[in-house]
């Protein structure tokens, strides 16, 4: 299977990643669409939500609680959005939970920044 996630879990491709456990990874996203801007994914490939089991889903989102709180304690942001997609929307298919930090005041540091600050 050519997945680029699968690629960056087993450490083939770098990535900035930022958590780790046994079950699942957490990286910022390449292409942000604002800073802070991340990706938690699980090591085992599930495509998407129907595919991925409840307990992996769960523990996706113990992760999310715990980054949430960084990313807002670190990177001072107003808001923070949830967006797990699906289907056509769906770019890689390798099942990810998005972090999207926002702003009020646009602030721009640099993925290397950014990850110096979270890692
Ligand atoms: P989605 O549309 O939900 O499948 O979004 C996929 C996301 O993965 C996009 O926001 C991409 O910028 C991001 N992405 C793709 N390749 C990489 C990569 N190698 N490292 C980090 N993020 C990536």
């Amino acid at each position: 299977m050519n997945c680029i996630f699968c690629k960056i879990i087993k450490g083939e491709i770098n990535a900035y990643k930022i958590y780790e456990d046994d079950i699942a990874i957490a990286f910022l996203d390449i292409n942000p669409d604002s800073m802070g801007h991340t990706l938690i994914i699980p090591k085992k490939h599930f495509q998407d939500l129907d595919d991925i089991d409840v307990n992996t889903l769960n523990h996706i989102f113990k992760i999310a609680k715990k980054l949430k709180q960084k990313i807002e304690n670190t990177l001072n942001c107003d808001g923070l959005t949830l967006i797990q997609n699906n289907g056509s929307i769906q770019e890689v298919k390798h099942f990810h939970l998005h972090l999207k930090p926002f702003y009020i005041n646009k602030k721009d540091k640099s993925l290397e920044e950014v990850y110096q600050l979270l890692k």
